[in-house]
């Protein structure tokens, strides 16, 4: 198993379309999962989206305790929020983009389904900080990266930092 590079913005992987998993017990899903949980952890990281690692399916996961705890990590293979309740607006970041932090709204509870890597469906609930990554991981599945959240005057000062850094070359 292997720590992964972890593409930052502006690596078109990021924002390419995300498959849905059709193939269980699979040694490569096996192999994905293993390695999103291992490049989580070093980063380190509460949670992480495959696409952050330059592979385009619908699989992340979550991990509250950063590899600490291991009846923590969740696995979310194909995930949809079902429910959401709330909205609480809270400090958030990205390991897309290092070092940055913003204050996103995000709901309080969620309900979460999804498949586990033999694809059993699990439901999964999740509140404040639990329900903040299984959003935030969901939506890199959708395409949608957190400064996506930010008002479009936020995020313009967020991508004029990433551009500053890109010419810096410490992006
Ligand atoms: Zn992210």
């Amino acid at each position: 198993m292997a720590i992964r590079e972890i593409v930052k913005y502006g690596n078109p992987r990021l924002v390419a379309k995300n498959h849905t998993v059709d193939l269980f017990d699979d040694p490569a899903l096996a192999a994905l999962l293993q390695d999103l949980k291992e490049t989580c952890w070093a980063a380190p990281g509460v949670g992480l989206a495959a696409p952050q690692v330059g592979v385009n399916l619908r699989v992340a996961i979550v991990d509250l305790s950063v590899g600490k705890d291991p009846s923590q990590v969740l696995v979310l293979v194909n995930p949809v929020v079902v429910d959401a309740q709330g909205l609480i607006r809270d400090e958030e970041g990205c390991l897309s983009f290092p070092d940055m932090v913003e204050t996103v709204e995000r709901p309080e509870k969620v309900t979460v389904e999804a498949l586990d890597e033999r694809g059993k469906k699990r439901t999964l609930d999740g509140r404040d900080l639990l329900a903040r990554a299984f959003c935030h991981e969901i939506d890199h599945l959708d395409q949608r990266l957190f400064v996506d959240r930010l008002s479009s005057l936020k995020k313009g000062l967020v991508l004029r930092q990433v551009i500053k850094r890109q010419k810096k070359g410490t992006w």
